[in-house]
């Protein structure tokens, strides 16, 4: 029976064949958002529409692509946690286009250098410098050259608030202690790490403060702005404390109350006591100009000027002072603009290799990659919602970096101001109420964890699921890819990419469960589990 004849319900009540489709797809993993790409083998010509997962790490926008991504990140946890060989690391030598652009370097520093010295105008030679050193990194040398000099030395004189640390040199390894146990076994701990935000004002079970007028929102969202600079500055002090290359696998999240905290999955194995320590002393100084007072607000602000580029006083015309006259104003005698502390509250546990206890740890530090930071703990509760409305309007005009165009309300130019700048209203995702005040990575890893990048980890799966089924390896060199645009002749739209999608998975799936049997009968090792597809 057609639908014609039916009435508009009973129309109503039939499935739309688009809905099935996106549902068929999330059945069976595969990615919604396909990327289609035109691939020609460069010998025959031959050319085939390839359609790739689009790798979105949030559930929100893929959920296949976040869940594959988030297990290749439970993967690069566990292998490099408790390593008991050191990562081989061994960069590529560099190419005669790279040597060549060293070279080049290096005579300009030397007739730079000469200029210098006799008190001459160096302008010219250090624009040529800064166009070498971006040649330099087109070459794809890592780093640079010469470490970025700080324009301004800031007191480096210990808070008096702040314990001091004993400091060791660092040796270059990066591998735990071994421990032999009375019946002669070895075991090479490591630590699962948890450190929290310092209180702002008490918290219910539901996150929400016990008095919201007197939860100190400005410090909240100011510590989130700065945790990951907290973070850096946590594990030098660490790395000086136990003396060698410590390694961690971190993952930022957020607590019930809104704040940050992070997991840290570290290799090896630091007491409690030491780690207070550690924590005690570890502060981070943001020396930013003073925000107390508000020069500019509501329809009195400053207004862009075309001819010179910068911001000027609405009544005077006078221009406002520039980021870097702002920062040479700040003196000895001044207080930083924030000085941020993790909380005397931590946990720490140790954790065996292989154990129940270490893949607990790695659910919980993968947990929450495939969500936004303001997603994680949904409001409920009116008091919950009305919390984080608090804390998104405390964000709302604190300065997120230097090049934030809250600088204005306290009459201080952005970095590289821009016309159309307006407080209140800037651009950097801290601001956003997904992000919580944290931009940063969520994902934080020491180089030398596993030894390896998320690339390699996802050409390892790769490589043994195409040995598992007996798939020849494609050669990289032989073929050209390009995108496909809309408008192009073979352009694919979605709905059609994800029927493709839908066919491929399943063919995929056919595959594995008959080399899983192959496996089964010959008594070989089981290959294939549901998440080790292509991706
Ligand atoms: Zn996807
Ligand atoms: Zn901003």
């Amino acid at each position: 029976m057609t639908a014609a004849g039916t009435t508009r319900a009973e129309r109503m009540a039939l499935p739309l064949a688009r809905t099935v489709v996106k549902d068929l797809a999330a059945e069976h993993g595969a990615c919604l958002r396909p990327v289609q790409l035109r691939r020609t083998d460069i010998d025959t010509g031959h050319v085939e529409q390839v359609l790739i997962p689009c790798g979105h790490t949030l559930t929100s926008v893929c959920p296949a692509c976040a869940e594959r991504a988030r297990i290749l990140r439970a993967a690069q946890c566990r292998e490099g946690w408790h390593l008991d060989h050191e990562p081989v690391i061994n960069p590529d030598p560099a190419t005669e286009d790279q040597r060549a652009a060293v070279t080049g370097r290096a005579g300009a520093q030397v007739d730079r250098d000469a200029l210098a010295r006799e008190g001459l105008d160096t302008s010219e030679l250090d624009q040529r410098i800064g166009e070498l050193d971006q040649q330099i990194t087109d070459t794809g040398l890592r780093g640079h050259v010469l470490p970025a000099r700080p324009r301004r030395q800031r007191s480096t004189r210990r808070r008096q608030d702040a314990a001091s640390l004993p400091r060791r040199p660092v040796s270059a390894r990066t591998v735990g202690k071994t421990y032999t146990a009375p019946d002669g076994k070895t075991f090479r701990p490591s630590l699962f790490v948890t450190l929290t935000c310092p209180s702002y004002g008490r918290v219910g079970e539901d996150g929400a403060p016990a008095d919201p007028d007197t939860y100190d929102y400005a410090r909240a969202a100011r510590d989130a702005l700065h945790f990951a600079a907290l973070f850096d500055r946590f594990i030098q002090n660490l790395r000086r404390f136990v003396g060698y290359d410590l390694q961690y696998f971190a993952a930022i999240e957020p607590q019930r109350r809104l704040a940050p905290h992070v997991h840290l999955a570290i290799r090896g194995t630091i007491s409690r006591a030491e780690l207070r320590e550690v924590i005690a002393a570890t502060y981070h100084q943001v020396w930013w100009p003073s925000i107390e007072i508000v020069r500019y607000d509501g329809d009195r602000l400053p207004v862009w000027d075309e001819q010179t580029s910068t911001f000027l006083d609405p009544d005077t015309g006078e221009i406002l002072p520039t980021w870097d006259q702002a920062l040479d104003a700040i003196t000895g005698q001044d207080e930083p603009h924030h000085v941020t502390r993790f909380g005397a509250r931590f946990d720490a546990q140790g954790v065996l290799a292989g154990s129940r206890d270490a893949s607990r740890c790695i659910g919980y530090l993968t947990k929450y990659l495939t969500k936004h930071l303001g997603e994680c703990h949904q409001a409920v509760t009116d008091t919950q919602a009305d919390h984080a409305a608090r804390l998104a309007d405390a964000l709302r005009y604190e300065p997120c970096s230097p090049t934030c165009a809250n600088w204005l309300r306290y009459g201080i130019q952005p970095k590289n101001p821009r016309p159309g700048q307006r407080p209140g209203a800037c651009k950097g995702k801290a601001h956003r109420r997904e992000y919580l005040g944290y931009a940063g990575r969520r994902v934080l890893i020491s180089r030398k964890w596993s030894g390896k990048t998320l690339a390699d980890h996802r050409a390892d799966r790769r490589t043994w699921l195409t040995s598992a089924l007996g798939l020849p390896a494609t050669d990289p060199a032989r073929y050209s890819w390009e995108p496909v645009k809309p408008g192009d002749p073979d352009h694919m739209p979605n709905g059609q990419r994800l029927l493709h999608v839908i066919a491929d998975r399943i063919q995929w799936h056919t595959a594995l469960e008959m080399a899983r049997r192959r496996a089964a009968e010959a008594d070989l090792p089981q290959p294939g589990r549901p998440h080790d597809e292509p991706t």
